[in-house]
């Protein structure tokens, strides 16, 4: 008897002390739990029958009310009114059932600032009845840098369009005063070469050249401003097709410089099949005319990566200086004169505006003496414009 008398103690006692040790566990979770809360960067709260039962500190901080003043406040007078039935709408699909949602709204906080808020609400029981819990941002500051961003966005995108007409309207109506100048120096040239003075004979050859060379600038420029305004819709093109109608453009320059291309199988990508042929046959061009004193191999391959086709033409040529990547891109930017190496500096411009509507992306990795490789990405479900 004493024995068991002994033993009960024994266990009462253990017992008491490991109810004491849950007490204090759960007392600590507690206190953890509320520092959470209260020092949390995000506004929480909890919501019954419409009304605040529950928030903390961040929370007050954003409405500007004090807890007395919400708890109990009809949770609905704290959002903007042209924003009211979203959040109702909302509610109503917790209730139905819908675990949680994050959404965008504007609250007005007690000093009558209007406020963006992300919020993510969640359904609860709080104290043993369906809640609502929400998780409360303010990013109003947010907000006003996305709306500015927009309209820069918007401003840029109509003033790149007005730069386009303008470009085309000017290259398009230069091109007759300019058919007309170059016409009569032409005639001239033919008429009166040798019979007048020597500086004459010089003077006349120079207008000639000047507008022969401004032709072929007004011209590039009309077909580097055509690729947005006139591209085609984008269509299936087979890259391997394209590639062989390119190579018989160029057949002459390829016997010229001896060339050997090459290529691996080519994806069908979807473009605009002329777009890409005059994209090809710019790359193919410069890696025949840039070649140096060896004569030319190009090698072009395509392979996928990361939603993209990339696609690259490798020449073994002159090279390009790193300096240079990004310059030789721009509109009539050349590294070398006309006497080196004839052309007017658009060809690569082209290939950027052409790849950009196509929603890539175009660069150079070259070694000055040892050649270039062109690469070009296109999104493999055509995301560019078409
Ligand atoms: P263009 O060929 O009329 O000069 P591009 O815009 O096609 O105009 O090229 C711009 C410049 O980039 C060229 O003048 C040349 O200096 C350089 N470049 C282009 N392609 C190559 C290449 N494959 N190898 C070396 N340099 C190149």
């Amino acid at each position: 008897m004493v024995v068991l008398i002994v033993a009960f103690a024994i266990y009462s006692l253990r017992r008491t002390s490991e109810v004491r040790h849950e007490i204090a566990e759960r007392r600590q979770a507690e206190e953890w739990f509320r520092t959470l809360i209260n020092s949390s960067p995000i506004g929480i709260y909890v919501v019954q029958g419409g009304r605040f039962q529950f928030i903390n500190p961040q929370f007050e901080k954003q409405a500007g009310y004090s807890q007395e003043e919400l708890l109990g406040m009809d949770a609905l007078s704290l959002v903007h009114r042209e924003d009211r039935m979203m959040v109702r709408e909302n509610a109503v699909k917790m209730l139905k059932g819908e675990s949680s949602s994050q959404y965008q709204f504007r609250i007005i906080s007690k000093d009558g600032q209007s406020k963006w808020i992300m919020e993510t609400v969640t359904s609860i029981q709080y104290y043993g009845k369906r809640a609502t819990l929400g998780n409360f941002m303010e990013i109003t500051d947010y907000k006003r840098i996305e709306a500015k961003l927009e309209q820069t966005v918007a401003e840029l995108e109509r003033s790149n369009a007005e730069l386009e007409r303008f470009a085309y309207v000017a290259s398009h109506d230069l091109q007759e005063p300019l058919r007309m100048v170059a016409s009569y120096v032409q005639l001239l040239a033919r008429r009166y070469k040798g019979k007048l003075d020597d500086d004459a004979d010089d003077f006349i050859g120079f207008a000639v050249d000047g507008a022969t060379r401004m032709k072929g600038l007004i011209n590039d420029l009309l077909a580097y401003s055509r690729i947005g305004t006139r591209g085609k819709p984008f269509e299936p093109t087979n890259c391997g097709v394209v590639l062989d109608q390119v190579l018989a453009n160029l057949k002459l320059a390829i016997e010229e410089s001896d060339a050997v291309i090459t290529h691996e199988p080519l994806p069908v990508v979807l473009a605009d099949t002329s777009q890409i042929a005059q994209l090809l046959q710019n790359l193919i061009g410069n890696a025949l005319k840039f070649r140096g004193d060896r004569p030319a191999e190009v090698h072009v391959r395509a392979e996928r990566r990361n939603g993209d086709w990339l696609l690259s033409v490798r020449d073994r040529g002159i090279g390009i200086a790193p300096e240079f990547y990004e310059r030789i891109f721009l509109v009539f930017q050349r590294l070398h004169n006309r006497d080196e190496y004839p052309g007017t500096g658009i060809g690569l411009a082209i290939c950027k505006k052409i790849i950009e509507r196509h929603g890539g992306c175009i660069w150079v990795e070259s070694e000055p003496d040892k050649g270039s490789v062109f690469y070009f990405t296109i999104p493999i479900k055509g995301d560019g414009q078409s």
